[in-house]
């Protein structure tokens, strides 16, 4: 945070380059299995239109909403990462659970990688900043490691607060096997409506094409909303808001500048025509008791000595 204090105006004085990305090639690890499966589900996805099932798609959307919108944007980003409301536990934990089926990692790996883009973001140690590339930032950075966390107790580091829940470490240990299990149900329920056809249109829609959509949608908010947009806020990082990324494709989440600036709040829309069906989300929760303590960004437009807080987590 504090190598960009000037604000806007120093964003680029310590930026990636493409020497990072060699630096985490040769240095820190690439992962083969990792690049297999993204390239495995692609080709399913390619596939998909020889599959249609309608069952199946709707299986998809559903689990799209639980696990991507519910999992990833109000679960793993605002809730876990960030602590902008707070559920009952059973709640967190089923945030938690349902985040995991995204195939992003389990909670504890995701949140600390999360934690640190807006600690260090646009810096030269930015998990994922476009500065070192468009491609990086959209995807090519889930594929090395990152020299900072090289072992789950750097991770732990980012987030205690999470690896004090036994059932999230459970979460964290077990995510793998668990998508895996998920995508074992799918078949079985595809083939007990139509055969191996079945079985093949449940795995490649409700599993392939769900899973993909959601990577794409997380990881477009990390190259583009770094990139274009306007900002309300003078951050220490090049981050903008959206008005394509967040209405079309993705909860909210494409106020990133309003994010950066504010990022416990629960809201990532501040100005009237910010829509943010996520922060809508966690408003539901709360009416009906289930979220207390929701963090609210302040009125716009902002009060002469209203300093942004780019950078600070949660
Ligand atoms: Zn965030
Ligand atoms: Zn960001």
């Amino acid at each position: 945070m504090g190598r960009h204090k000037e604000g806007v105006d120093s964003f680029g004085s310590e930026r990636a380059s493409v020497f990072s990305l060699a630096s985490y090639a040769t240095i820190h690890g690439f992962h083969p299995l990792g690049f297999c499966l993204v390239i495995a589900l692609h080709l399913a996805v390619i596939a998909a239109p020889w599959y249609v099932d309608w069952r199946a798609i709707f299986a998809a959307i559903v689990l799209f909403i639980l696990t991507g919108e519910l999992g990833i944007n109000v679960g793993y980003h605002r809730l876990l990462a960030h602590s902008s409301f707070r559920p009952p536990r059973w709640l967190k934990r089923t945030f938690a659970a349902l985040g995991s089926l995204s195939l992003q990692g389990g909670p504890i790996t995701w949140v600390s990688m999360h934690r640190f883009h807006h600690r260090e973001s646009d810096g030269a140690l930015d998990p994922h900043t476009p500065s070192v590339s468009f491609l990086w930032a959209e995807f090519l950075w889930v594929f090395f490691d990152h020299p900072n966390f090289l072992d789950l107790k750097s991770k732990i580091s980012f987030a205690r607060d999470l690896n004090r829940d036994p059932v999230i470490r459970f979460i964290e240990r077990w995510h793998a096997a668990s998508n895996l299990l998920l995508f074992a149900i799918l078949a079985i329920v595809g083939a007990s409506l139509d055969g191996t056809r079945g079985a093949i249109a449940w795995v490649i829609w409700a599993g392939a094409v769900r899973i993909v959509a959601i990577w794409h949608l997380t990881f477009i908010v990390n190259a583009v909303n770094h990139l274009w947009g306007y900002r309300n806020y003078k951050t220490n990082d090049n981050s903008r808001n959206n008005l394509w990324i967040s209405i079309l494709v993705c909860f909210g989440e494409g106020w990133h500048n309003n994010h950066h600036a504010v990022p416990r709040s629960a809201a990532h829309g501040h100005r009237w025509f910010e829509f943010d069906l996520a922060f809508l989300t966690i408003l539901i929760l709360e009416k009906i008791g289930l979220a207390k303590n929701v963090q609210r960004p302040p009125r716009f437009p902002y009060p002469e000595n209203f300093s942004p807080k780019g950078g600070v987590y949660p």
